[in-house]
């Protein structure tokens, strides 16, 4: 029996509706090659050009079928010319993690060899290591909401302890997959500025609490700007990090620099029951309709996709096909032909995607 799976597909903004189209058609190229699980795209409107045309960021129609949905996949949502009355950008993204309740963000950072990274990775230690970024509260828990006055501005920091709970379990728990899969050493680290504020000696301590229940694996902590530091010096430490929504912010553009660049970073914000899945890069408005945006982001988080359903709902050829999607991407990134002129390529976005769709069917 084929499992069907309904996936709402926020198109977004700039480059998003470039980068989609090819994700779709090989996510659906692999489901047919499976044979044994399908999906129905539902597009949900969204995002700043929708706002300027209806005064409308997030449609309560959208939000239904993202609710009702088996996996959210988002491109990019924003644009810099279109914004609220208070000059804060349209991103309906950061709604939708907090209508969801997806408290934990997924920002894996690998460095492959042939991958372009500022980094002297002399020696080739692989780098690989995810970064979890609670994503529902911590700094931008007032996000349109802060105070300003005339000569004074105030935002605030939340860290609650149910959420904490559920995000450093969250953490665990990967670090237990990654290490039984022999990817990560079983290690998390937690990412804070317990030194200064007492906000994050509250998140550490239930870190601490929470590491009791897995003692397989090791649990450690960093200060926050120690960690950016680390991450350029030996980002090969880390395995599984996990820290404040706006601390994981800026860790995981840092991270995206150093894969080579925002084009090469996927992301999932994960909760109880949904899921989005989307590149960690913004609409990129300076090179949408050029067809030169780099989409193996997008693919790559539809890879995320494809293993969280398939993990969720115990369907191993999801599974198998996520990892394949992967290492098609790595494939074509480090022969470095088909890539775009981010990646230091001369390759379309079509064409990169044709080449990752060329080198997953030369794999089976
Ligand atoms: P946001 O605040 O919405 O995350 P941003 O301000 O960080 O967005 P982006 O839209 O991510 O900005 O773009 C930053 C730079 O990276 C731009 O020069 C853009 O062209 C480039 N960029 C982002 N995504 C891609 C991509 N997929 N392919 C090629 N270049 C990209």
């Amino acid at each position: 029996m084929v499992s069907q799976f309904e996936i709402a597909v926020f198109e977004g903004d700039g480059i998003g509706p470039e980068i989609t189209r090819p994700t779709l058609d090989i996510l659906n190229a692999l489901a047919t090659d499976a044979g044994d699980y399908g999906f129905t795209f539902v597009s949900a409107a969204a995002g700043a050009a929708h706002y300027a045309k209806t005064g409308e960021a997030l449609p309560a129609a959208s939000m239904k079928i993202a609710r009702r949905s088996d996996a959210i996949l988002l491109s990019a949502m924003g644009l810099p010319s279109v914004r609220y009355a208070d000059g804060t950008e349209i991103s309906p993204q950061i709604e939708i993690r907090k209508a969801l309740d997806l408290y934990a963000g997924v920002r894996p950072v690998r460095i492959l060899p042939g991958q372009r990274t500022p980094l002297k990775l002399e020696g080739g230690q692989p780098v690989d290591f995810v970064l979890i970024r609670e994503s529902t509260e911590g700094l931008f828990h007032t996000q349109g909401c802060g105070e300003v006055e005339q000569d004074e501005a105030r935002e605030t920091l939340r860290i609650t302890r149910h959420t904490s709970e559920k995000l450093f379990r969250f953490a665990f728990d990967l670090a237990q997959k990654r290490k039984a899969s022999g990817l990560g050493a079983g290690r998390v680290t937690c990412v804070d500025k317990a030194n200064v504020f007492r906000a994050f000696a509250f998140f550490r301590e239930i870190f601490d609490g929470e590491a009791k229940a897995f003692p397989d694996i090791v649990a450690d902590h960093a200060y926050v700007d120690a960690t950016a530091l680390w991450m350029v010096e030996k980002p090969w430490v880390f395995d599984v990090m996990v820290t404040e929504n706006m601390f994981g912010d800026i860790l995981s553009d840092l991270g995206a620099g150093l894969m080579g660049g925002l084009g090469m970073a996927p992301s999932a914000d994960i909760g109880d029951e949904n899921a989005v899945f989307q590149p960690c890069h913004g609409s990129a408005p300076d090179i949408a309709t050029q067809g030169i945006a780099n989409p193996f982001a997008m693919l790559l988080s539809g890879a995320m996709m494809l293993d969280w359903l398939g993990t969720k709902h115990n369907n191993p050829a999801m599974v198998r096909d996520a990892k394949s999607l992967e290492r098609a991407v790595d494939r074509v990134v480090a022969d470095g032909v088909k890539t775009t002129r981010d990646l230091g390529g001369t390759a379309t976005t079509q064409e990169a995607a044709a080449a990752v769709l060329n080198a997953l069917r030369a794999s089976r």
